[in-house]
């Protein structure tokens, strides 16, 4: 039985945007909207269990209770993550955001921090958004970090995952669950995975 909780979200509008993504012919501009829509459902299966404070509020024929979120911080890891943070935004204007750079050293394939750039997390939720979950060392640094802050909970929110990138976050992190769209079958010997939908940061950006 696996020691980290892997929610793949198999909603059949999300595998759909995921398949346009993984198509090698979908371009820039579209993949950044598919990018986004699909980063959407993932953070609302992502913040499904997220505590609540009852509250109730004057309408206008009479008071009713209600429920309202708890405070949100979200974390996409540069730059990749960025094309999935505008979903966060949209749903939860008032999430704080931070920023954590991290690259791979390409011989090493060993995540190289070069910015980061966090709110106060204390107490807070954090949404760690890193859409290829690939050796799992980016996705690892970045969680060590946030969890330095000391907030409420974190979760890690991608789009696809590799059993590699999985076991590493359960080997370090094994209390933060994991949402991805899909968990694809292996990674190639340069770290990427495999079927995977090649450089997710090249793709969104249009880069080489
Ligand atoms: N990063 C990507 O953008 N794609 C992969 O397949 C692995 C890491």
């Amino acid at each position: 039985m696996r020691g980290v909780s892997v929610t793949v979200v198999d909603h059949p509008l999300a595998g759909h945007l995921l398949t346009q993504l993984r198509d090698q012919d979908t371009a820039p501009p579209v993949f950044r909207t598919l990018a986004k829509r699909l980063a959407l459902a993932l953070a609302l299966e992502a913040i499904r269990d997220l505590p609540t404070t009852e509250v109730e509020v004057q309408g206008p024929l009479e008071r009713a209770k209600g429920r309202t979120l708890g405070d949100l911080v979200a974390v996409p890891i540069l730059r990749a993550g960025l094309g999935m943070l505008e979903a966060v935004t949209e749903l939860f204007p008032e999430v704080a955001v931070g920023y954590i750079g991290l690259e791979r050293d390409e011989a090493s394939l060993q995540p190289q921090s070069y910015y980061r750039k966090l709110p106060q997390v204390v107490g807070r939720h954090v949404l760690v958004l890193d859409p290829m979950l690939a050796t799992g060392g980016s996705g690892s640094a970045a969680t060590a970090a946030v969890r330095e802050g000391g907030p409420a909970s974190i979760r890690f929110v991608c789009v696809v995952s590799a059993p590699e990138g999985i076991a590493k976050m359960e080997a370090d992190h094994p209390d933060v669950p994991i949402f991805t769209a899909a968990v694809d079958r292996q990674l190639n010997e340069h770290g990427y995975i495999l079927p995977g939908l090649g450089d997710f940061g090249d793709r969104l950006f249009g880069t080489e």
